[in-house]
């Protein structure tokens, strides 16, 4: 039944460190509001009395330290009361980061001492890393830091739309139903849901954006006392492992945290032995966590890029545009034919061809393609550029020459350069 109607509106109690776990129905939203007590929903405290409102499908918890009564309104797939949680194990993270923050914070003119905590989140698909990411970014946020959250995981996307690994600043709690505020966030766009589609592309961003972030933080020691929590990927065996191994480096890592896996808590504390400043610490998964198919990931994806032009509430109006061919410069990332490796000589690496950028003629694959916008100037510097937006090709029709998109706004784009990939949407 559609919220509203009386036989859809109930009270839960929850005792002190329960929560309540929620999946929201597949059609219609469903309405909560807090009528006692204190709780918060992954690390974001709910307003009293208020009703939020969330999307059919969505899934969260409602935690409370003291005991809390709250009402829902409407239909839910699922939900139930826990009282087995590991969020007390978190809160002690975040208290140990806490310290490390204010310890930073006292030696803003020593390089070294004033680097807040630089935290990695690791472990298997649905382990809850986003989840513990989210939460840890928000109590710090609570607190009055500034920490820099950067999501690594190419499959999904916290911070803007899947095939892309960006960073932005948290600078208030994470609102449950909204998300991440968009404004300006540094994305690099890899193109791909999956690293494997070029690995040699998906280290170089990554090296890119930990470069523009510790420039950032050189000059600014408020950001760099708050630190910065970076999401992985779910990816932890072969090359994703060692993906993980390059991240760790990249961002200079001193505090991992490896969520519900005893064999990659084993493996990195062994490899990390060697470094003295970086601790790697087991953590718990909840059993709240969601384990989502292939499909549901899919449609996850594809809620994403929708999200991205029409608003996380459809508040949004995109724009569709239209362009000739030859107004379009559209660029590909190691898309080209990829030389058979007896066709190299003994010991060359195929690799580099993995990061040559080529021009693409318009054709009938853009059809329903994600494309970004690059801030590159010259095509030299698309490799190295990040990205200012994204459009979705909708129509391409060969005897005008013309090709029509969806951008989030109408007029020029932000840029001249486009990258393709192999990212798709279907509305
Ligand atoms: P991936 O490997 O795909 O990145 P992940 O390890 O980051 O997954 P999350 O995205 O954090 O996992 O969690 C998976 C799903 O479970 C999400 O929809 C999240 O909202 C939900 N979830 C996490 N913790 C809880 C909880 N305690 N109660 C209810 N739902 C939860």
């Amino acid at each position: 039944a559609p919220p509203g109607s009386s036989e859809t509106v109930r009270q839960v109690k929850l005792d002190k460190e329960c929560e309540l776990r929620v999946e929201v129905g597949p059609n219609f939203p469903l309405r909560l509001r807090m009528l006692s007590g204190t709780a918060e929903i992954f690390g974001t405290e709910i307003p009293p009395e208020i009703w939020l409102n969330f999307p059919p499908g969505l899934k969260f918890a409602v935690f409370t330290w003291h005991g809390a009564t709250i009402e829902m309104d409407g239909t839910t797939e699922t939900d139930y009361t826990a009282d087995e949680t590991p969020m007390i194990s978190y809160v002690n993270v975040h208290a140990v980061l806490d310290a490390r923050r204010n310890r930073a914070k006292a030696s803003p003119s020593d390089s070294d001492a004033s680097q807040g905590p630089r935290v990695i989140v690791v472990g298997p698909t649905d382990s809850g890393k986003s989840t513990l990411s989210r939460m840890l970014l928000s109590w710090a946020a609570k607190q009055g830091w500034k920490p820099t959250f950067v999501d690594l995981d190419i499959g999904q996307g916290t911070i803007t739309i899947p095939g892309c690994i960006a960073a932005t600043p948290i600078e208030l709690p994470i609102d449950p139903v909204e998300g991440i505020p968009l404004d300006m966030p540094l994305v690099y766009f890899h193109g791909h849901v999956t690293p494997s589609a070029n690995v040699e592309l998906y280290k170089v961003l990554v090296k890119e954006l930990a470069q523009v972030l510790e420039r950032q933080f050189a000059g600014n020691v408020e950001s760099r006392a708050a630190g910065m929590v970076v999401n992985t990927m779910g990816w932890i065996e072969g090359v994703g492992y060692e993906l993980l191994l390059h991240a760790i480096d990249t961002f200079n890592a001193t505090v991992v945290l490896v969520l519900g896996q005893e064999k990659l808590w084993s493996m990195l504390r062994d490899v990390l032995k060697s470094k003295a400043n970086v601790d790697v610490v087991k953590l718990q998964k909840s059993g709240g966590v969601v384990s989502r198919n292939a499909k549901v990931r899919q449609k996850a994806r594809g809620s994403r890029i929708r999200e991205y032009f029409y608003g996380p509430a459809n508040d949004l109006s995109p724009h569709s545009n239209v362009a000739s061919f030859s107004d379009l410069s559209i660029y590909r990332i190691g898309g080209g034919p990829q030389a058979p490796r007896s066709a190299l000589p003994v010991g060359a690496e195929p690799a580099s061809d993995r990061l040559r950028v080529t021009p693409v003629s318009v054709n009938q694959d853009l059809h329903h393609l994600v494309l970004a916008v690059s801030f590159a100037k010259e095509p030299e510097e698309i490799l190295s550029s990040n990205v200012a937006g994204f459009i979705w090709v909708t129509d391409i029709n060969f005897e005008s020459k013309k090709i029509t998109y969806l951008a989030p706004s109408a007029g020029s784009l932000p840029g001249k350069y486009l990258i393709v990939g192999n990212l798709t949407w279907c509305e």
